[in-house]
């Protein structure tokens, strides 16, 4: 027998136990988990086809249509993070040549445009400066002249802190013959969303964000309208891990073996949806504003400025203009080092102009809040 080659100098077993600093997560996620989907991801697995895990991931489906408002039988929880499931909403309904345009105001957006980019889309695009919005005019006047077959659009833009207004847009769309997509990973849970009654066609969305649970598994929904696309098609999708015409076997009637579902984040997963439905969404979302509302309310006793309008400002996710003189980045890593605080630097256009503070699901407490806006102040006055 060969000799297995000895374990790495530098992998030294005594210091091998885990020992993580207890952060605050006021990033833009992961955010902290609710200690019940902590004691749910502890539960031993079952097989992936056990009768009492086909019946939890129903139970799932369930829980998903109501935090989502919405009927659509095709909803379920991706195996993967949110950008899986983002990357499952282009691979079934998009073809090669179909027209995708895209509203890009910050860096999900441009996510969208390259994913689509490599389904072979004819992808068009529409921007505004990092930190708007688009008016239902301007998309209006975009899809007079693309005419696409789908418009994917982020509700709840991460990278820039603002909030898509989305009404009247999916009757737009159905006027044009296309489809709405959209991109909920930061609005889920924490800001006003009606899948149905505001006619959108595809949505993803993350665990880790609104949810209150580790990245892991990712909501995704699709309407009839866009299942017919997908049953329509010339050629499967050319991706085989995230076709919804395999994976509604699993999750459907017929329960045929697909890929081994990552049992322990659908506990995981299920809590928090279960969590959702135990405080209501309208609480939810109400909690979520009172919380930010009271962090906008301390920044401006502190002289920062957020970033994006109060009309548009997202509760989950705030921009905060970093003053003049002011370096950002040893501003966040005091907080992390000395407060066990974590929030993030700018993205593209924002980089090192911004700070994003994240509000979400569990974390949004006034707590949270109050212990940020102290810590904060004492680093930029030290
Ligand atoms: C976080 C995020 C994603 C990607 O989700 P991952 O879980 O990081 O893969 C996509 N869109 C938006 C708006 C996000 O904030």
């Amino acid at each position: 027998m060969l000799a297995p080659l000895p374990i790495s100098d530098r992998y030294r077993l005594e210091t091998a136990q885990l020992d993580l600093p207890p952060r605050l997560l006021l990033g833009p996620g992961p955010a902290n988990v609710h200690p019940r989907v902590l004691g749910a991801l502890g539960i031993p697995p079952v097989g992936h086809l056990d009768p009492t895990f086909l019946a939890l991931m129903d139970e799932v489906k369930d829980l998903l249509r109501y935090a989502w408002q919405t009927d659509n039988e095709l909803t379920i929880a991706v195996s993967g993070t949110g950008s899986a499931a983002m990357e499952a909403t282009l691979a079934n309904v998009v073809e090669p040549e179909d027209v995708v345009l895209v509203g890009v105001k910050g860096y999900f957006g441009h996510r969208l445009v390259d994913m689509a980019s490599r389904y072979r889309a004819d992808v068009r695009k529409i921007t505004k400066p990092w930190g708007e919005v688009f008016s239902l005019e301007e998309i209006k006047t975009a899809l007079e002249t693309h005419r696409p077959k789908v418009l994917a659009i982020v509700h709840a833009e991460t990278s820039t802190g603002a909030c898509q207004p989305l009404e009247g847009l999916g009757e737009l769309c159905h006027q044009y013959d296309c489809l709405l997509l959209v991109d909920t990973v930061t609005s889920l849970g924490g800001v006003p969303l009606y899948i149905d009654e505001w006619g959108i066609d595809l949505a993803y969305s993350c665990s880790q964000k609104g949810l209150g649970c580790p990245p892991g598994a990712s909501p995704f929904t699709m309407s009839p309208r866009a299942v017919d696309k997908l049953n329509n098609r010339s050629n499967p999708p050319a991706n085989w891990y995230l076709d919804m015409s395999l994976l509604t076997k699993y999750w459907g009637e017929t329960r045929v073996y697909h890929h081994t579902a990552p049992i322990n984040m659908n506990y995981g997963i299920r809590e928090a949806l279960r969590l959702v439905a135990e405080e209501g969404l309208a609480e939810r979302w109400q909690r979520h504003r009172t919380n930010a509302e009271l962090l906008w309310a301390g920044l401006k006793e502190l002289n920062l400025t957020c970033h994006v309008d109060e009309n548009y400002r997202l509760p989950t996710l705030t921009t905060v203009r970093i003053p003049e003189g002011v370096d950002g980045k040893a501003v966040s890593s005091k907080l992390l080092n000395e407060y066990n605080i974590e929030i993030a630097g700018g993205l593209g256009e924002l980089g090192g102009k911004v700070w994003r503070i994240g509000l979400m699901g569990y974390n949004s407490r006034p707590e949270n809040v109050i212990l940020l806006l102290n810590a904060l102040e004492k680093v930029l006055h030290s």
